[in-house]
């Protein structure tokens, strides 16, 4: 079956489609800074730039560092609530022109489209991510979809130069299909890239949160059909709007279960700081209950409950650990252990990706794994799940250890070494556990930052050259 052909649900997939309740939202969402210029913001949001802001944003517009070229600008009115309390949630949505100071970085971060079988499809490890939509209720400054959300033109693995284009349910499913059979014949390996079973889809974009219960159902249950063991859906709507976790949405993922009870949902999460979701006083101190606990966001709450108490959906946090957000290990110790509290995981922190503007948003490398470690002391072992994952071209790497002394007899060591572990190759399963060394560089926010001083390198992040043609398998 090819993108052009009609889908046709089978009658046990259209029976639970049938069950599907469509709701229409309004999320008050502001778009764009032409409202904040033109003086036609809503009252609620009305200072949420000053005037010598605009008149800084303005000036950079139509040019080269127009920062709404590169990322668009939009937030929801819950969000923008949540802001007039918060700095770092300020930050997150507001655009600022240190953004566009320096548009050093790559179009295509992690060398994604090398892992591109099928338009919108990534398939990377024993699962793929797929880009569904290409916007969210609204839209992070330092986001490593950039490209997909402003609809940029990028150049792939082949040399052509496209928009990232976003999946269709029948080329998707096809591909699946082909995969798995080609997989099963072979005794449990494809041939040529020697993957196994695709089992695992991630829904992505943007955030499929914005499509309509109907859409996120389609994708389900064609999903489900194809052979997929476990869905995930990629979401920041507990932050920007949650009260899109309502009746609704729930009853279709208990249709869901109902129809496909042996399919494992996962809902990826993304907090970034416990202002999203904790309530403060107007000091700015979390309000505690009498016996010590903070005290969620009222709808935050009452969609993460609903959520938890589903148990056949595991609600797992990642977040990107971002300057002038949330490089703060008190902020980042107190959002753990109120995930945790509440039944869900805390499953990875992010180093940032090498996005056009990184340099705006990240933070060093050996700074992102002294905060998290930092903001682990005094958090229990259930707590303390979550690791610090920096995405090399070659998979997700762990930055496992950084140590302050040298190591004895080894020359080039004096100021510590950083060490990196492969926890999953994008191509082959093989490399996972393999570690790569290296001299310190207090400064490397990306691996380039230790080119020339590796001192052990068995994963073989330094000598990466680039996936070509057709890496992942056969095209269905
Ligand atoms: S929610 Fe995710 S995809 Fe959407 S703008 Fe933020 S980081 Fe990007």
């Amino acid at each position: 079956m090819t993108s052009s052909e009609k889908y046709v649900p089978s009658a046990r997939e259209q029976a639970f489609l049938d069950t599907v309740e469509n709701v229409k939202y309004d999320r008050e969402s502001i778009n764009g800074l032409k409202p904040f210029l033109n003086d036609k913001a809503p009252d609620f949001v009305k200072d949420f730039y000053s005037q010598e802001e605009l008149e800084a944003l303005r000036n950079l517009k139509d040019t080269e560092r127009d920062v709404e070229a590169r990322m668009p600008v939009k937030m929801t009115r819950h969000y923008a609530e949540l802001a007039q309390n918060s700095a770092p949630i300020r930050r997150l949505v507001k655009a600022d022109p240190s953004e566009t100071e320096s548009l050093v970085g790559s179009e295509d971060p992690g060398h994604q489209m090398d892992y591109s079988p099928v338009e919108g499809l990534l398939h990377k490890y024993e699962m793929g991510l797929m880009y569904v939509v290409s916007t969210c209720s609204a839209h992070c400054r330092f986001c490593y979809r950039e490209e997909l959300i402003s609809r940029k033109e990028i150049e792939r693995g082949d040399g052509t130069v496209a928009k990232k284009g976003l999946a269709q349910i029948p080329a998707i499913t096809a591909y699946i299909r082909s995969h798995n059979e080609i997989v099963a014949a072979n005794g449990g390996r494809h041939p040529e890239s020697g993957r196994e079973k695709l089992r695992e889809i991630l829904l992505s974009g943007g955030d499929p949160m914005v499509l309509t219960n109907s859409k996120i159902a389609e994708w389900f249950s064609a999903l489900a059909e194809a052979g997929i063991e476990s869905i995930r859906l990629g979401t920041k709507e507990l932050a920007f709007f949650p009260q899109r976790f309502d009746a609704s949405f729930m009853a279709m993922l208990d249709s869901f279960h109902a129809t496909y009870p042996d399919v494992g949902l996962r809902l990826m999460v993304h907090f970034n700081h416990p202002d999203e979701f904790l309530l403060k006083d107007e000091g700015g101190n979390y309000i505690m209950d009498e016996m010590g606990i903070f005290i969620w966001h009222p709808a935050t709450k009452l969609a993460m409950d609903s959520l938890v108490k589903r148990g056949w959906v595991t609600i797992e946090n990642q977040s990107p650990l971002i300057k002038g957000i949330n490089d703060d290990s008190d902020a980042l110790r107190i959002m753990q252990r109120a995930i945790k509290r509440v039944g869900a995981h805390n499953h990875y922190f992010f180093c940032g990706r090498d996005i056009i503007a990184h340099e705006a948003f990240n933070i060093p490398i050996e700074t992102a794994w002294k905060l998290l470690n930092e903001s682990q002391k005094g958090l229990s072992g259930v707590e303390t799940h979550a690791r610090l994952s920096i995405t090399h071209y070659k998979g997700k790497t762990e930055v496992a250890a950084v140590t302050n002394g040298p190591i004895p007899g080894v020359p080039g060591t004096e100021n510590g070494v950083v060490i990196f572990k492969i926890l999953r190759n994008a191509a082959k399963a093989g490399d996972r556990g393999k570690v790569c060394i290296v001299a310190r560089n207090p400064d490397a926010i990306w691996f380039d930052g230790y080119a020339d001083r590796v001192i052990y390198d068995e994963a073989g992040l330094f000598e990466y050259s680039r996936v070509t043609a057709a890496p992942v398998g056969s095209k269905a």
